[in-house]
């Protein structure tokens, strides 16, 4: 099988040159870690130390391509259920607005689309499945509850929610640290395009940092440690991870973007990560050029160091066209198999995941 080409893959090719599965080995040379009796460092750590440790060798993996035929590679062309994608984030938006006109609080307008989009996805992940094999638990479900209630607690506003926390302000309060340079005369779209924009441009940096440095990676790879993927995966993360996150909005509330604004951007986002890990086949054509959809994060998640290091962006996938990080080749499916690629040792229990970052039995060989 020759080894896809994409821009992604050309931009690598001249420091990580990449082999096709026949020509790589079964089972990748043991390294200097395995061979003294260390434990094996995770994922990045893993793969980093072993291109620290044999410059001269191509990338390795132990992880086989997918091949399971059944499934789609990213699409080209449109597809019906790309409306399911349009109808929920826009109607995630008009509801927030209308509701916001009602008078009703920023929180419960919030939790009330959260909560109606949560339903939605969860009938359509049995209806319309991307995997079927995706639709049963893998012992994860708990774990993931227990970051919905604990980690991000009210964090239906997603980053919103965060980034509202790091600052140590609530969004009426916001106008306290604002520097009123925000157009508030412009649409409400275009303001909402703004704020978008400004937020993918800055969580795209945090989010290449999170997957670039070891120290973020420690708390990052809690959200890669996902078996499978399904609407609750947006929900795992390290919570000093989802905090790093939520920087992103921070120059939104700084430059003083009002409150209706934040509170709408936060209903579109959450609902957007919601679809972007959900187990639905949905399928976006031209968008998944501009959108970073779940046809792409799928890629994202793969237990491959050289596919799972693409695709930052959270609602939008332009900054990764324009930093040629955009990985979706047409030729094959993504990864069935997610996680981390030394997963087995990564523990899948809440209380494990939050003491992950700071074990040294699981990181000590990367120091
Ligand atoms: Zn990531
Ligand atoms: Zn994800």
């Amino acid at each position: 099988m020759k080894p896809v080409q994409t821009e992604h893959s050309e931009a690598k090719s001249t420091d990580r040159p990449e082999r096709s599965e026949a020509e790589s080995p079964a089972r990748p040379e043991r390294s200097e870690a395995e061979s003294r009796g260390r434990p094996e460092p995770l994922g990045y750590a893993r793969d980093r130390l072993r291109e620290a440790e044999s410059r001269q060798s191509p990338f390795e993996t132990d992880v086989p391509a997918s091949v399971d035929a059944r499934r789609q590679p990213v699409t080209s062309s449109l597809h019906l259920s790309a409306l399911i994608y349009f109808a929920l984030t826009g109607g995630a938006t008009i509801l927030a607005a209308l509701g916001l006109r009602w008078g009703l609080p920023g929180s419960a307008v919030l939790i009330g689309t959260g909560g109606l989009a949560i339903a939605i996805t969860a009938a359509l992940e049995r209806f319309l499945p991307y995997r079927t094999a995706w639709q049963r638990s893998h012992d994860d479900v708990r774990t993931d509850l227990t970051h919905l209630f604990v980690t991000n607690g009210l964090a239906i506003g997603g980053r919103w929610f965060n980034a509202a926390a790091v600052t140590a302000l609530n969004v009426s309060s916001a106008g306290a640290i604002s520097l009123s340079l925000w157009p508030t005369g412009w649409p409400l779209l275009a303001q909402l395009a703004l704020a978008l924009g400004i937020q993918e441009l800055c969580g795209y940096w945090i989010h290449r940092a999170q997957h670039e440095i070891p120290l973020l990676w420690k708390f990052h790879s809690v959200h890669h440690s996902a078996p499978r993927l399904y609407w609750l995966n947006q929900m795992r993360n390290h919570p000093i991870d989802a905090m790093i996150s939520g920087w992103a909005l921070v120059p939104v509330v700084i430059l003083g973007a009002p409150d209706q604004v934040l509170i709408i951007f936060g209903a579109l986002t959450a609902v957007h990560l919601m679809l972007q890990h959900a187990n639905i086949d949905i399928r976006l054509g031209p968008f998944n050029w501009v959108l970073s959809s779940s046809e792409v994060h799928r890629w994202h998640h793969s237990r491959r160091i050289e596919e799972s290091n693409s695709n930052y962006g959270g609602v939008l996938l332009i900054w990764d066209v324009l930093f040629r990080t955009r990985f979706a080749p047409i030729d094959r499916q993504p990864p069935e198999k997610t996680g981390l690629s030394g997963s087995d040792a990564f523990p899948q229990d809440y209380f494990g995941q939050l003491a992950a970052p700071f074990s040294p039995s699981l990181w000590k060989p990367y120091r």
